[in-house]
């Protein structure tokens, strides 16, 4: 971090600047110019208060040259983090799809599809229980019952599940869930997801509708430095001006985010569009673009879905998709 000061700033107190960065355990590279001081900060600056920084009366600017996060940072972890569960791992070389439909409807719907995806390859089954709408009068969800019908289809298949919590009021129904999911809406519920930090699951952190890279890999940091570091991050599409589709893929966050981060890097193509019609293109460019998973919704009768049939596929659809992804694995030197 470099911190120019202001001209002629007063040479007492910024020694006592000096001296209280040197309190926080941090090195000094001072250069004095004519005009002003410029001061260097060598090691771990991301506790610093930057804010704090840039109110100081001697302080012109404040410019960081490292990433804000560090947990999450490749340069501290050069390794890709594999994140296994129920048999399905993410990372390091190891590519699973989790596959469902966008809610749980019915018993019925969710074991049928559950054995349909599995048979294609699907390692995971997803469903929300609890929906996020943007309007209330949306069906928002079968709730506790949905989560019970997901474990009978865990039960059945032998699938993990993968299911969004909207509220830590609701995460005492989570404890048979595999990994829980923080929808896009909740990115930046900093209360939840250091609540989440502190559980002993996989977190699927979906990017925020308008966040930044730099915003999604803090939100990771925020789990991760409570403790849980197994964070799967998700690209679900941000929004932009296009409103042909109903979120635009940003596909070149899948192999940035891999250069940034070792946490592993799943694409859902479903949320991205909102489009049926483009699930297998998009799922293909994933695996191209470095993804260790995707994420699919999956419905039996898209038409008649409760939520997001539009860009809900058909089982047999699925498995043709499936194929293709998996050729391209073996392209790519993935494990599927
Ligand atoms: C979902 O996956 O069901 C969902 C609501 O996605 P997102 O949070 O990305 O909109
Ligand atoms: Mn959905």
């Amino acid at each position: 971090m470099i911190i120019v000061l202001k001209n002629h700033a007063d040479p007492h107190k910024v020694e006592g600047l000096i001296r209280s960065l040197k309190g926080q355990g941090l090195g000094i590279h001072r250069s004095d110019g004519t005009q002003s001081t410029i001061i260097g900060l060598v090691g771990d600056t991301s506790k610093l208060d930057i804010d704090a920084l840039q109110a100081n009366e001697l302080v012109q600017t404040v410019k960081r040259v490292s990433e804000p996060y560090k947990l999450a940072n490749r340069k501290f972890h050069q390794d890709d983090t594999v994140i296994e569960v129920g048999g399905a791992k993410f990372g390091g070389g190891n590519f699973s799809v989790i596959a469902g439909p966008c809610s749980v409807e019915s018993e019925e719907q969710i074991v049928s599809v559950a054995k349909k995806v599995k048979a294609s390859g699907a390692k995971l089954l997803r469903g929300g229980a609890f929906k996020p709408r943007t309007s209330p009068y949306a069906f928002r969800g079968l709730k506790a019952e949905g989560i019970e019908l997901l474990l009978i289809a865990k039960k059945e298949t032998g699938l993990p599940i993968v299911t969004e919590l909207t509220s830590l009021n609701h995460l005492h129904l989570y404890n048979d869930v595999d990994i829980i999911q923080v929808g896009a809406r909740n990115m930046q519920n900093f209360e939840m997801l250091s609540e989440l930090g502190k559980c002993n699951k996989p977190i699927l952190l979906k990017r925020g509708l308008s966040s930044t890279i730099e915003e999604l890999l803090m939100s990771a940091e925020y789990i991760m430095s409570e403790g849980n570091e197994r964070v799967i991050l998700c690209e679900r599409g941000i929004r932009t001006f296009e409103t042909a589709t109903r979120n635009t893929l940003d596909i070149s966050a899948v192999p940035l985010l891999k250069q940034l981060t070792h946490l592993p890097v799943v694409v859902d193509p479903s949320h991205a569009t909102g489009n049926a019609s483009l699930i297998m293109p998009l799922s293909k460019t994933a695996v191209v673009a470095g993804a260790d998973g995707l994420m699919i919704e999956v419905h039996p009768d898209p038409p008649h879905a409760l939520c997001d049939g539009k860009q809900s596929i058909r089982p047999d659809r699925f498995d043709g998709i499936m194929d293709s992804v998996k050729a391209l694995c073996r392209m790519e030197g993935k494990v599927l």
